[in-house]
């Protein structure tokens, strides 16, 4: 009999990829993937380790997987296994830490998920080659497909954990990152998020992330190229060039900002000042009309008195963000920032990032009402709590829609008319809605979803308590 493996990601967009290829690595090994972590016979948590909120969610969902299931074989990998081996050891149950620098190839190292009498630690510094990856990724739940061009980061900004945990900035190998995307899309994927941690600075042997969008231009059957979060001062001018023109790079662009204050950006270790920031956008914004906007900033960063808050709070209100992730900050041990003097009270902290949230909040609706009457190109995913059909926009707006087609992976254009959500009770986010105006093609079936349904269906048949815990990750 197949054992069973299931998947946990937290984090970032890059450990989306990098689950998504642990998937593929145990599936082809004969594993079958289920969606109850606590039914399965293996069960790997891809860990994260940016802040202490992520680190104790990773440490509860580890001990409630384990708490209902103890024979459950688990494996705490990636970030938080990198940097943190003797806290991971004090969970009681866990048999595997594996770091960053082993863990794409961790079908090898778990041979047979069975329990161990103390954890098995696979740990070692993170490379700093260029690298390959033998597999494509599997994707199960969206009808976009990470692609992961670039590991690790040289920046060193103070607050930040990556450097330490992922190791300095690297590239993938140029024609092996095409040849998954080759894959991804006969799999039918119709649509790609360019991914890593700090994408802008991909090099390999003199190839950019502008060449790498050009490569992707030519896959036949793929219709979208995204990148995901990148840094400010590494946006090629031929990036903005390109999603300006009629290719497949979509309008979007999601730059972490992080403080509106040049002292606060500067103890930051950030390599730009606010009014560069504003200059940019503003640049971009007028080159690129209604491209979709998002940012990540931090709330308390030491040194961040009222009136720097402020001017954060100011910058932010002042550029028209769809999607504003804002991060308590927590000193993380080994970062430049810890132990940093003038840090700011834990309740002042909680304060500012609730002000921030509300700020973030309304930006979003206020992009999302100015897309009233505008005719979008949507890519349609599956239906919501409410039965109707949500996709994205190419400047990343959800839209739904209400029709009795199938829009599943199917491109349509729509005219928006209104705006619903977000309602809490329904679950349900925040969405443009609109009228079908052409529904393009019959759509292209995804060979990751068809394993979803199957999942799905036997999770109905097992009849699992959940685990409670959810997926990380949202934006491109
Ligand atoms: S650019 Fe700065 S924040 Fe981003 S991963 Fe690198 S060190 Fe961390």
């Amino acid at each position: 009999m197949a054992y069973t493996f299931a998947l946990e990601t937290l984090g970032c967009r890059l450990n989306q990829a990098e689950t998504a290829v642990f998937a593929r690595q145990f599936v082809t090994r004969g594993y079958r993937l289920i969606e109850k972590s606590a039914a399965a016979d293996l069960c790997i948590i891809n860990t994260c380790t940016l802040t202490h909120q992520a680190t104790s969610k990773c440490r509860r969902l580890i001990r409630s997987i384990i708490r209902r299931n103890p024979s459950v074989c688990i494996a705490a990998v990636g970030c938080y296994a990198q940097v943190a081996i003797d806290e991971l050891k004090t969970i009681e149950g866990l048999d595997y830490i594996i770091g960053t620098a082993d863990k794409m190839r961790l079908a090898e190292i778990i041979t047979t998920p069975v329990k161990q009498p103390t954890p098995v630690v696979v740990t070692r510094r993170a490379a700093r080659e260029h690298f390959t990856i033998d597999v494509p990724g599997l994707y199960t739940e969206h009808t976009r497909a990470n692609l992961k061009v670039q590991e690790g980061c040289s920046f060193v900004c103070s607050f930040c954990i990556v450097p330490k945990s992922r190791g300095p900035a690297r590239s993938r190998d140029f024609d092996d990152a095409i040849r998954e995307a080759r894959l991804l899309v006969a799999e039918g994927h119709r649509e790609i998020v360019i991914t890593g941690i700090n994408v802008g600075t991909y090099n390999d042997r003199g190839r950019t992330l502008v060449d790498m969008v050009d490569a992707l231009d030519t896959i036949d059957g793929l219709e979208r190229v995204r990148l995901s979060s990148i840094e400010p001062t590494t946006i090629h001018k031929g990036l903005i060039d390109r999603m300006r023109q009629d290719g497949t790079l979509c309008p979007y662009l999601h730059i972490p900002v992080q403080s509106g204050d040049d002292s606060v950006l500067k103890r930051m270790r950030r390599r730009y000042t606010a009014a560069e920031f504003a200059k940019f956008i503003n640049d971009v914004r007028s080159r690129v009309p209604n491209i979709g906007l998002g940012t990540d900033v931090i709330a308390g960063f030491p040194g961040e008195d009222g009136v720097a808050f402020e001017k954060t709070k100011q910058l932010i209100d002042g550029i028209p963000f769809a999607n504003t992730h804002v991060f308590s900050f927590s000193a993380r041990k080994g970062t430049g920032a810890y132990g940093e003097p003038d840090s700011v009270p834990g309740d002042v902290i909680a304060e500012r990032s609730k002000i921030l949230h509300r700020v973030g909040n309304a930006k979003k609706k206020e992009f999302y009402r100015d897309q009233y009457d505008a005719l979008h190109r949507v890519l349609f995913e599956e239906r919501d709590a409410l039965g109707r059909w949500v996709g994205f926009s190419d400047n990343y707006v959800k839209v739904a829609v209400r029709t009795s087609d199938d829009l599943s992976n199917r491109l349509a254009l729509v005219r928006v008319n209104g705006v619903s959500g977000p309602d809490a009770a329904r679950r349900t986010p925040l969405v443009a809605t609109g009228d079908l105006v052409d529904v393009e093609d019959a759509g292209v079936p995804l060979a990751g979803r068809a394993d979803r349904d199957m999942m799905a269906e036997r999770t109905r048949v097992e009849k699992q308590p959940p685990t409670g815990e959810r997926s990380a990750g949202s934006g491109p």
